[in-house]
């Protein structure tokens, strides 16, 4: 193991951290884990190193700093932490302010404070972990990318709602877009498996995760995306709605006195995969039932899985507007990297654009499989790839902190 180059990535939601130790020159993977619902009597951190998970209750001190400080001595007990040349945080909003990667400073510090009303559950956690870091680790610099920055390059005419402009202007109320950090990545890799420049090389990128977004990227760069001011427009997700009718919110405030906590947990929290199935946010769970014996469950199911991949389909042919020119779709993400079943379906509603699966190459590409699934006769190729946004996050404080 090379110890010169390794980062510490950390990525705080906003009641979880992930982390991971990457060697920056030969993209090692020293240690890698997840503390869960922080701030609750259940919290844990699980910690993977050297092929061993070891698990711990969070007893006393299960905020986000109470894990960060965990992990801080478990890096000093492994003498890892003296091989840390940086530590780079994911910070989900940027704003307008930050279209790349930065080192952190005290001005960087203030702007995502002033971003944060945008990304209330978020941008605070990331924040506790900048200033964990900065604590546990005072001389090492600190690198921050954020989930939007990538969608900095989107036009005008893609990233305005069609409210008030003074709304914009003076709030701030424009589309956003995040997990930049992955569409950038699955791109890269497209540009680098299509053995064309990332400049000349036009992409669809579907990251289906728990959270589901949908990128057209021009040319390398993103021209449009479905996440907007916040995570909670596009596609449908785990447990958010995506697009709704903006008079469905007022519906409910003015018909059943729903306040605006109350519509934010509906939408947020309680629909998606799970608000349509009543069973579960899981992919997996869903397609279980979709193939299990029980009918009522089936129904349930398959009804959530449909409106899920109707929802990527048209999303998929309307970003075609967005480009000249198209050289794969490429899905990533836990559903994206691994259902078959949902990119089979996903995929036969866009016939009318001559876009089809080689079935075997479909149901083959799964658990960390990379390549290409179309069938010979497809207009466009269809790439599974693997995302790896710490790697991104990795690969840019490095390259920060060395030119500091
Ligand atoms: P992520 O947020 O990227 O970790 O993705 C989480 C989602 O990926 C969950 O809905 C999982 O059910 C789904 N997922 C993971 N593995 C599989 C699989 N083998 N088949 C279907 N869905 C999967």
């Amino acid at each position: 193991m090379s110890s010169e180059k390794n980062i510490l990535v950390l990525n705080c939601g906003s009641s979880s951290l992930k982390f991971a130790v990457i060697n920056s020159t030969t993209a090692e993977t020293v240690i890698s884990g997840l503390a869960e619902r922080l701030g609750s009597n259940k919290a844990t951190i699980a910690i993977k190193y050297n092929g061993e998970k070891q698990v711990v209750k969070l007893t006393e001190n299960n905020q986000h700093l109470g894990a960060i400080e965990y992990l801080v001595s478990d890096l000093h007990t492994k003498n890892l932490s003296n091989s840390l040349t940086a530590v780079g945080h994911r910070v989900v909003h940027g704003g307008e302010v930050f279209t790349s990667s930065v080192i952190v400073t005290e001005h960087v510090i203030n702007e995502i404070i002033r971003t944060s009303g945008l990304a209330p559950l978020h941008n605070p956690a990331n924040l506790v972990g900048i200033q964990a870091a900065q604590k546990s680790f005072p001389t090492l610099p600190q690198v921050v990318v954020f989930d939007t920055a990538f969608h900095q390059t989107m036009p005008q005419h893609a990233y305005m709602y069609a409210i008030d402009r003074d709304l914009y202007t003076g709030k701030g109320l424009r589309r956003y877009g995040f997990h930049g950090t992955s569409h950038y990545f699955v791109s890269q890799e497209a540009a680098k498996h299509l053995k064309q420049s990332p400049a000349e090389t036009s992409v669809i990128t579907v990251h289906l995760g728990n959270g589901c977004s949908i990128c057209a990227i021009e040319n390398g760069q993103s021209v449009d995306t479905s996440m907007g001011l916040t995570p909670a427009e596009g596609l449908v997700m785990g447990t958010r709605s995506g697009d709704v009718d903006p008079g469905l919110i007022i519906y409910l405030m003015n018909q059943f006195n729903y306040s605006g906590q109350q519509i934010d947990d509906l939408l947020n929290k309680q629909s998606g995969l799970l608000g349509l199935s009543k069973m579960s946010n899981d992919c997996r769970t869903l397609e279980e039932a979709v193939f299990g014996d029980d009918k009522k469950l089936k129904e349930q199911a398959k009804l959530a899985l449909d409106v899920f991949c109707y929802r990527v389909a048209k999303y998929i042919a309307s970003y075609t507007v967005a480009l000249s020119h198209l050289d794969a779709i490429v899905f990533t993400g836990g559903i994206g990297e691994n259902s078959d079943y949902i990119r089979a379906q996903v995929i036969s509603q866009l016939s009318i654009l001559n876009i089809k699966l080689a079935k075997d190459l479909n149901e083959k590409a799964r658990f960390g499989a990379f390549g290409e699934i179309q069938a010979p006769d497809s207009q466009f190729k269809v790439l599974v790839i693997p995302t790896n946004e710490e790697w991104v996050i990795a690969q840019d404080a490095a390259r920060l902190s060395e030119s500091k």
